[in-house]
């Protein structure tokens, strides 16, 4: 029999779904794959369950319905000062991770270098591998996640197509610096390279922090593809409407990519998604202030139990060392072995942090997701800490 794809067949199950299956096997409380609990709007659920009945339930234009590009439009200058046009700048995508597949199938050519920074999310390198680009790796290190400016500047080369910035950071929660902004920006100036920036965590940035994006910065404008995902920002993982925004030059080739690989979304949803974008800042704020309660609150209860838990600035996740605690257990393994002995023996699911690593090098850290209820994120730390004492 001939064999599938070399690229794609050489990379396991993702971890997201290893943990989510290992976890409910085993009657865990899921803290691994980031999906919010308890945090969906009924108010969207609402309009949602009404236009499943009244439609429309057939396909929708192909850059999406014409209410949502323009949420998304009046979003990104209500909160950035962009302005974007709806009609020429805005596609609507089956999800952040759609949205940027057809950033990568869109834009590289084999034989392009694409920049990216590790800890990172686990779909870029098999798709940018599988469109022919030659990842060039960058990383951060626990527990400073300081951004290496040489070594930035030192993967930037003539072959360099663009840059993948991921911020607020999946898993580490860092949210980049204005400062680190512009240095990245001016490296994609001299490279004459784009910048793919998933920004899907762009509403859970916390401690009065600001999310920036690099598409604001000047220069920056016609270089950055900024994509978006409404399951982060209602808390409805499972919707898979997400957007990409751009310069039409840059959004037309990745329409393409969209056009033969999901061509639409859900019509629906995109309508219900669009109402949510209108919501005043009423929403915005009590979405972040909620989650950032509900990062203190675990994060309290793990460092009570022994864990050293890292700052998180921004996202879903907080990530831990585990080492003291494994010491106390007298437990030799790496991070992934740890995850899975908390989720068979203590009933909480976490995420192994080396799996956002393409060598997996970093093996001490363990990332936890605290968009859960709070009776959720108690019954977790009760767990952990009675298998630990
Ligand atoms: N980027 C990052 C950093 C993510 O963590 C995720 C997944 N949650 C996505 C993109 C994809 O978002 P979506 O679920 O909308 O596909
Ligand atoms: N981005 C989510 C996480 O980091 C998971 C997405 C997925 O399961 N593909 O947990």
């Amino acid at each position: 029999m001939k064999s599938g794809n070399s690229v794609l067949s050489s990379y396991g199950t993702t971890i997201f779904e290893v943990m989510s299956r290992l976890a409910s096997q085993h009657g865990a409380i899921n803290l691994g794959q980031g999906f919010p609990e308890g945090l969906e709007s009924e108010r969207l659920l609402g309009s949602v369950s009404q236009l499943m009945t009244d439609g429309p339930q057939q396909y929708a234009p192909m850059m999406g319905v014409q209410e949502l590009r323009r949420a998304v439009a009046t979003h990104s200058h209500r909160f950035y000062g962009l302005d974007i046009d709806p009609e020429t700048e805005v596609m609507v995508t089956s999800g952040g991770t759609e949205a940027l597949a057809d950033c990568l199938f869109g834009l590289i050519e084999p034989g392009d270098e694409v920049v990216l920074i590790e800890p990172l999310y686990d779909s870029y390198l098999p798709i940018l591998r599988r469109a022919g680009a030659v990842p060039r790796l960058v990383r951060l290190s626990p527990p400073e996640w300081t951004l290496p400016k040489e070594e930035l500047a030192a993967a930037f080369g003539p072959k360099t197509k663009l840059m993948i910035l991921n911020s607020p950071m999946n898993p580490n929660g860092k949210v980049f610096t204005e400062s680190e902004l512009a240095f990245i920006a001016d490296l994609l100036v001299k490279h004459d390279a784009y910048c793919v920036c998933d920004e899907v965590y762009e509403h859970q940035v916390y401690d009065g922090l600001r999310h920036i994006p690099l598409m604001t910065l000047p220069g920056m404008r016609d270089r950055c593809l900024k994509v978006g995902s409404a399951g982060k920002t209602f808390s409805v993982t499972g919707w898979k409407v997400g957007h990409v925004i751009a310069a039409p030059h840059l959004l037309q080739p990745v329409a393409k990519a969209h056009q033969f690989i999901t061509f639409s979304t859900h019509p629906g949803l995109q309508i219900a998604v669009a109402e949510g974008l209108r919501w005043d800042d009423e929403y915005f704020i009590g979405l972040t202030r909620g989650l950032q309660s509900r990062r203190d609150r675990l994060g309290n209860g793990l460092s009570a139990i022994g864990f050293d838990v890292l700052p998180c600035a921004g996202s879903y996740f907080i990530s831990a060392d585990f080492r003291a605690l494994a010491k106390r257990k007298g437990f030799v393994g790496d991070d992934t072995e740890f995850c899975r002995l908390i989720t068979m023996e203590a009933g909480v699911a976490a995420v192994p942090v080396s799996a956002f690593y393409e060598d997996g090098g970093v093996r001490d850290y363990v990332r936890f997701c605290f968009a859960k209820t709070e009776e959720i994120l108690d019954v977790a730390v009760r767990r952990l800490s009675e298998y630990f004492s």
